[in-house]
Formats: structure tokens, sequence, C-alpha cells
């Protein structure tokens, strides 16, 4: 690829079909564009006004381009083009086999627009090959951070789980730094099976084109975990740049409209919020894919009822039945629940949010530690158990729900009495006054680290400008 020092860069975007994929890499994609590159972003057209935002007063632009997404021909209903509308579990397998339908008309959008770059998920594990015929090179995001990815890569190499006499004796990840200790419970069953399967060969596809491509750009900021950093990138191997937390960046404007297009209510929480002291108010909120039974969620509402602590509780769903007899009424000026999305960024980062009860998805975890606001882990798949650990025995700005069980959607489940327990830990006494000092530690040093001429992040990014201009494919 040819390209003279003064021609605008372009770098091209292609976020996995999930809202933790697409907001933070449309975060991103504002950070490039901010920064003078010019940002595309492939996604299709159900997901398009995700983006939406992008399209804002700010002065800089995002070109959307979409592609079809196969729902027909793999047996998905027509519009499921995201993980947080595929009907069933078992709907998982036909909606992983669309995505690797995406490579053709992926191919000929690079042909068409010759990026510079292209920035692809993880779960994309061909976009490497796509990228490299056009002589492209491709950049991995993973959407977590170098401790779950140091963590992860720990536990299948060295296989731990093996050496242990049941599912609840703890045992140390191997090799990798601060005597982590983790369970079999809290490992997926792909990992621990010896079976060879659809998901396992993917797994490794995505290894193996990892490998290959030019690097990984990491949500995350050095300072934050300046050990598995340098794990990740000296032990194990990966190039890395770690160039967040991208919301940090956004304007507030950008903020409050950034995520799920169409359910931003973001005037009545701000004014809720308001009406609140400093600290008193705990958000409630488990991403966009994690989900409770029923009986569970009756146990949240009583934990939060009995804590007696303010509460913003945002549940995905529109019935109400389930809720206990007058639980709305009692709560009245107390909580608020918001049916189906709230405007996270900006409830967190509001000075009357005090704690946050998640699901330690990353990107709800980096922007609590953004925000300085001590966590109730309650982790239910995917790498959230890691990130569990790294903020309760780490960073320790949290204190575990109590979650014991890795299940691929619906939580294990928690005694409402354990929850008001926990959320009095983070809420109340010398060790949430510890805890919140700490956090706001960690969100002073979060905005120094994408702050301008100096910050690690914002120096990573000008490195990894500078790697891709020079960069010429084999
Ligand atoms: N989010 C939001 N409002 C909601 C739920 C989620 O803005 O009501 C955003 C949240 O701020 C985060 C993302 O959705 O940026 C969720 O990503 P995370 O990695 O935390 O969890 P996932 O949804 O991938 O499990």
């Amino acid at each position: 690829m040819e390209e003279k020092m003064d021609e605008k860069l372009h770098i091209m975007f292609l976020p996995f079909l999930a809202f933790g994929h697409m907001i933070p890499m449309g975060d991103m994609a504002r950070v490039f564009s901010a920064r003078g590159v010019r940002a595309s972003i492939v996604t299709t057209p159900v997901n398009a006004p995700t983006f939406s935002w992008t399209e804002s007063e700010s002065e800089s632009e995002i070109e959307i381009l979409t592609v079809k997404f196969p729902c027909a021909e793999v047996g998905l209903p027509e519009g499921c083009e995201n993980t947080e509308s595929v009907p069933s579990p078992d709907m998982l397998h036909p909606f992983f086999k669309a995505t690797t339908m995406l490579q053709a008309p992926l191919e000929e959008l690079l042909l068409k627009h010759r990026p510079h770059c292209l920035i692809a998920a993880s779960f994309f594990p061909w976009a490497t090959q796509s990228a490299a015929k056009f002589k492209i090179p491709r950049l991995v995001f993973h959407g977590t951070g170098a401790f779950a990815l140091c963590a992860s890569e720990c536990v299948r190499l060295y296989k731990p789980y093996k050496n242990v006499s049941s599912d609840s004796e703890p045992f140390p990840i191997p090799h990798l730094p601060g005597e982590i200790k983790i369970t079999r419970m809290v490992l997926p069953e792909y990992i621990k099976s010896d079976a060879e399967t659809d998901f396992t060969r993917a797994m490794e596809a995505i290894r193996d084109s990892e490998v290959a491509s030019l690097g990984v750009v990491v949500n995350s900021f050095y300072e934050l975990e300046e050990v598995y950093a340098d794990y990740y990138k000296e032990v194990l191997g990966r190039n890395t740049w770690h160039i967040g937390p991208v919301s940090v960046c956004m304007r507030k404007q950008e903020k409050g409209r950034r995520g799920k297009a169409g359910w931003m209510d973001e005037g009545e929480v701000l004014k809720w919020l308001n009406s609140k002291e400093p600290n008193t108010v705990v958000y409630v909120c488990f991403g966009s894919v994690a989900n409770f039974n029923e009986t569970q969620l009756q146990e949240i509402a009583k934990g939060l009822e009995a804590s007696g602590q303010h509460f913003i509780w945002v549940v995905r769903r529109s019935d109400r039945g389930w809720l206990p007899e007058g639980f709305e009424t009692r709560m009245k000026g107390k909580g608020l629940i918001m049916w189906g999305w709230a405007p996270q960024l900006l409830i967190l980062q509001h000075q009357a949010v005090g704690g946050f009860v998640t699901h330690c998805g990353w990107n709800s975890t980096l922007e609590a530690i953004s925000a300085g606001v001590p966590m109730v882990t309650w982790p239910v798949s995917a790498e959230q158990f890691y990130n569990e650990k790294f903020v309760t025995d780490l960073l320790q700005i949290g204190v575990p729900v109590g979650a014991k069980q890795w299940v691929r959607v619906f939580g294990d489940s928690v005694t409402g009495h354990a929850i008001e327990k926990a959320l009095n830990r983070i809420m109340t006494g010398e060790e949430a006054e510890a805890m919140r000092n700490r956090a706001h530690k960690l969100a002073q040093m979060a905005t120094a680290a994408v702050q301008q001429p100096k910050g690690s992040s914002y120096c990573q990014f000008a490195a990894l400008i500078q790697h891709i201009r020079s960069y010429r494919m084999p």
C-alpha cells in the first residue's frame, strides 16, 4: 500500500454486533476522528442507529457503511442483527454463522475504500486474512482489559482446573502475576472440556488471527493494569496499544445519546439525580446481555428496599407483574426503575451516584473506574469473573455479591439479604470510604491518561498512528 505521509489516514472499524462491542468501538472511532483520522464504521442496517450520535454537532464526522445481515439464510427472524435480539440461546449458533457471512461484503468495502487499517472485533477471525488480501493491516479489538486477557490465556495454557478435586476448590492461576485464585465453577464449560466443538474451533481461529494481526487495541489505560499490560506484551508476545478509556473522551451531549438508539430519557433521570445528595444513590445495571429470572429480580428488589439506599435500577423488560406487592409505591422518590435502557455514562458520572451493582462487563467496569464509583460485583458469564477479581482483589474498589457460577445468560442466584449486605458495605462506613478514595484516585488517573500531551493513552495512540503510517505489509 503506497501512501504519502500527508495523506489523511483512514481507519475502518468492524464492531461485533453486540452493544458491548459497538459502544466502545463507536467511542474509539470518535477518538480517532477527533484526532484527524478519517473513521468509518461497518455495521448492519438494524444496528446503524446505534451510531447515530456520531452524526451529531461534533466537528468530527464518522462515516457509517452498512452491509446486509443474512438472517433468512441462517433461519434467524428478520431484524435479528444483534446478540441482544437473539430469541433463545440455541439461536446463537445461527447468529454466529451469519456473522461469518459478512466476510464477502466486508471485502467489497475494503476493495472500494482501501483504508489504511482495519480494526475488527476478535469475533471476526477471518478479518485478518480479508484485510491482508488488500495489503491492509488488521488490529484486533477484544473489548476486555489486559488483566482478563492474561488470566484467560494462562488458564488456557496451563489448565490448572485439571488439578483440583472439586468444582469449588480454589486454585491460583499459574504464572499470572498476583496470586489470583479462582474455582472451576467460574470457568465456562468449553474451556474445561477436552471435546473439540465448533465453538472451540472458533476460539482457536480467534487466537490464530490475533497472532497473525498487527496487534491489539485495548480500551484501558496503562497505569490501571501495568503489570498485566506488560505481561500481555512481553510474556504472551502480543503487540498492544492501551488507548482508553475511550468513553472519557466523549462530550456531554454525546454521552447522553450513546448506546441503544431511541431509549434516552436523560432529562428525567438527571433531574431525579440532581435532587439527591452526593454519593447517596446506587446504580444497578447488568449491561446488555446478562439476564435474571423473576425470582432473582424479586430478590434484587428486596435487597434494594432493605438496604435503605436510593437507587436507579435498569430492568431490561417491560412487564411489571413480578415486582413485590406495592414496591413501586413504597419506593416513590427513593428509587427509580428505568425500563429497558439508561444513559449509563451520564448516570455513573453524576455526583449523586456512590455505588454500582454491575455484572462486571468490561465497559461497565471501566466506566465505573473512570467515574470513581465503587462496585458490588455480580459476574455472570464471558470474562466477567476475571474482571470481578481485578476490581475486588487487585484494585480493591468493590465487594463481591457472592455469585459463584459461570452461566451463559441467566445469573447465578443471590439472596436479597446478600445484596443488602454488599450494598451497605460499599455505601456506608470506613470500608466504603476507603474504597471511594481509591476509586477517586483511579478516576483521576483515567482522565490524566487520555490528556494531551503526556497522558499514557494519548501517547500510545500517537505511537499507534505512527506505526500504522509507517507499516508496510510483507
Ligand atoms: N449500557 C448503557 N445503558 C444500559 C445498559 C448498558 O448505556 O442500560 C452500556 C454501558 O454503558 C456499556 C455497555 O452498554 O458501555 C455494556 O457493555 P458491558 O461490557 O458493560 O456489558 P455487556 O453488555 O457487553 O455484557
